[in-house]
């Protein structure tokens, strides 16, 4: 894909289009807190395969974790909460952070270190591939000079940030 100047929200909005089916027919709370933020140098069709990874996890997430129910059954049972996804932008200082937070499974903290490496997957067979955080990294860390930072809890959720500097030279 052609590098280019870039709105990072147009890409984002973009990539919920394409997850806004799943979102809906799980019943996934969607936050958005969007910051200003100028034109992003960038490749954004790469950028749009990681919004697509990181979001796609962070659903897989919310539907794995059983205290997590869809917002009709919550009316019946005060035990359960809804399940939630959250995507902040802001710019810092030369740069655009992004902040993907789900409320899901979480990772344990001795898997933390595995989580980008090519064709680990905790998921099923046929599930998941184990590609999608290491293409991520790539596209974040070689293509855009960026930082891609993950934190997590066990049954509480987990947080991607996403640094990306507005001007990446040669990426
Ligand atoms: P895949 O989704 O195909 O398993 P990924 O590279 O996208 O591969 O993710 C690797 C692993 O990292 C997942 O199998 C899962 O164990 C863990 N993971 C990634 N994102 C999340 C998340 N938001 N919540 C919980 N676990 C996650
Ligand atoms: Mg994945």
């Amino acid at each position: 894909s052609e590098r280019k100047k870039a709105d990072i929200h147009e890409g984002i909005e973009s990539t919920l289009v394409m997850l806004q089916h799943r979102l809906d027919e799980n019943q996934i709370e969607l936050i958005k807190e969007y910051g200003e933020l100028p034109p992003l140098e960038c490749y954004p069709g790469q950028l749009n395969q990681v919004f697509i990874n990181i979001l796609s996890n962070a659903i897989d997430a919310v539907i794995a974790r059983p205290q997590l129910a869809p917002s009709k059954a919550r009316a019946h049972d005060g035990e359960t909460v809804p399940r939630k996804i959250s995507i902040k932008t802001e710019l810092q200082g030369e740069a655009v952070a992004i902040r993907i937070t789900d409320n899901g499974i979480g990772i344990p903290p001795e898997l933390q270190n595995q989580i980008f490496n090519p064709f680990f997957t905790t998921k099923e067979v046929g599930q998941g591939t184990g590609l999608g955080l290491a293409i991520s990294y790539e596209i974040i860390v070689k293509k855009h000079h960026g930082r891609i930072h993950c934190q997590s809890h066990p049954s509480q959720g987990t947080e991607f940030t996403l640094v990306i500097p507005c001007r990446s030279n040669s990426a």
